[in-house]
């Protein structure tokens, strides 16, 4: 990747991250002849989610023929859900076939960006102080980027290793250690299977039980790879059924939370499949209704917690010391290493970055009753900026590709209007926003994220922030075009 481009100090279209969200709209824009295009990054390679969580075991829970690109298929998935490696292969694929390389500035992370009304363009600052300017720009950064860290009394005091499995140590031999994993969402279930036959003693401390349903893995045949790749319409025909079933399942999280019974028969099947032991089932059991946090999928998770060197924790920790973490009981569980699988800063979005827009206002207090936007996209005061994976575009039960792909539509929508109308500048109107998340808000109470738990969809108040309450096919009809009239435009 290029470290420093020549002459990019203004560019047309500014997309700020790498991920599927950078590449899946730099290549969009690329198809619709907009190709002034430069995405910073601030990691020292692109990629993302993919590239930041290889921990072991990593890999998707939305089968891999539709956590892809509709536009960019791949017929040789090695699995029905893709291990990270390939996945984050598949990106780098993209960067290769779609030339972007060139495009894409490495190291280069976005500390601020304001807008300039009297140039009509943002006035982009890199954490170097390098000033960058465009007409137009993208946030791509994700939901799920910034590890968080849990808020254990004398964290600091630990002298073992410690880290986030978004950061896994590679270099760190786990073997025969004493391990201490702090949480038990979706990605402490992949990793801890895979570490237990390694660690000498592996301590799951658990806040709250996940539902974990078994996962309809398997590899793809050889023969069904050479069928996806010659036999016209059937990739298509497959991914399209799975987009059926996982919106089929989405009425159990958006319509019909009762539903969910039928789900949570699954769970108990699979709980007392794998754990025979009564007192262990009944701390693996949820205290919140199914769906209200992400149900996970694994069918080596309870089995690994039956296993010798394992012990489950459920009381709530009240101090970290030197070599050990104690519990509100007064127990000392000593260790060597300890593994924050503890999720990531997602009600944040944008921050930290400084985001400035028309008079003055600043993103961040804008948002400090919890962040949103105009059908996830556009802020009302932040002309001619557009977020990808924003605020209400999260989902429970299907594909983020599928609403990344909604969203690439709908901004090439609004730079050909801006374009083809001559405008300066587009910036939602205060009213169409506000009334878009009254509905928002008020769809998010009929659903099952709203039934009595909390979880990283929704701030301290209850507020989801996150997750869209509803199926993806609407979001799709509601994003198939810009309406202008929804907008206060600058010629
Ligand atoms: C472990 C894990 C598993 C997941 N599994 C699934 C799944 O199975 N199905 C599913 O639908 N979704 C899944 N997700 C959600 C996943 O995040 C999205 O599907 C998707 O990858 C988001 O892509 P993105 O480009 O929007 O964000 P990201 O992939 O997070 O990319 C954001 C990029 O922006 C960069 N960046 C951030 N801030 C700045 C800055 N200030 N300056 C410059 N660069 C910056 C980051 O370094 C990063 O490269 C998973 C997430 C995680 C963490």
């Amino acid at each position: 990747m290029n470290k420093k481009l020549p002459n990019t100090s203004h560019t047309q279209v500014l997309i700020i991250g790498s991920g599927f969200a950078g590449l899946g709209m730099a290549i969009q824009l690329q198809q619709a002849g907009i190709t002034d295009v430069l995405l910073l990054e601030k990691a020292a390679e692109p990629g993302g989610t993919w590239r930041d969580n290889n921990y072991p075991g990593a890999a998707c829970d939305v089968p891999s023929h539709l956590y892809s690109f509709s536009f960019e298929p791949k017929h040789d998935w090695s699995r029905k859900f893709a291990p990270q490696s390939e996945i984050h292969q598949y990106s780098l694929h993209l960067i290769r076939k779609y030339q972007l390389a060139g495009h894409i500035r490495c190291n280069a992370e976005v500390s601020s960006a304001a807008f300039v009304e009297s140039t009509a363009s943002w006035r982009v600052t890199l954490t170097d102080g390098e000033v960058l300017t465009c007409a137009v720009l993208i946030s791509a950064c994700g939901q799920l980027n910034r590890p968080a860290y849990p808020a254990l009394p004398r964290l600091a005091q630990f002298q073992g290793e410690a880290f986030h499995s978004a950061r896994w140590r590679h270099d760190l031999e786990l073997r025969g250690k004493r391990v201490a994993v702090i949480g038990t969402g979706a990605s402490a279930i992949q990793f801890v299977p895979q570490i237990q036959p390694k660690t000498g003693k592996l301590m799951l401390f658990q806040r709250s039980a996940p539902y974990v349903l078994s996962k309809p893995d398997r590899a793809y045949k050889p023969w069904e790879q050479t069928l996806f790749k010659y036999v016209p319409g059937l990739q298509q025909l497959s991914r399209g059924l799975m987009y059926l079933h996982h919106e089929l399942r989405g009425l159990a999280f958006i319509s019909m939370p009762w539903l969910m019974k039928g789900m949570r028969w699954g769970f108990e099947r699979h709980l007392k499949q794998h754990i025979a032991d009564p007192m262990l089932r009944a701390r693996l059991q949820p205290d919140y209704p199914m769906g209200c946090k992400r149900i996970l999928i694994s069918n080596d998770y309870f089995p690994a917690l039956t296993q010798p060197n394992v012990q489950v924790i459920d009381t709530a920790i009240r101090e970290v010391r030197a070599h050990s973490i104690v519990t509100a009981d007064g127990q000392e569980y000593e260790c060597d290493v300890i593994i924050y699988g503890t999720g990531f800063a997602a009600t944040d979005f944008l921050a930290p970055m400084h985001i400035t827009g028309r008079a003055g206002q600043v993103l961040n207090e804008v948002w400090r009753d919890g962040a949103e936007a105009y059908k996830g996209i556009s802020v009302s005061g932040f002309p001619n900026l557009f977020i990808l994976y924003g605020p209400n575009t999260n989902l429970g039960h299907n594909s983020i590709l599928y609403m990344l792909e909604s969203q690439f539509r709908y901004v090439v929508g609004c730079l050909q209007a801006m374009e083809q109308r001559g405008l300066q500048w587009m910036d939602v109107k205060a009213d169409i926003q506000a009334r878009y998340n009254r509905n928002v808000q008020a769809d998010s109470h009929r659903t099952i994220w709203e039934q009595g738990c909390t979880s990283w969809y929704k701030i301290d108040s209850g507020k989801n922030t996150n997750n869209w309450p509803g199926y993806t096919f609407i979001y799709r009809y509601q994003t198939r075009k810009p309406e202008l009239n929804h907008y206060d435009c600058q010629r």
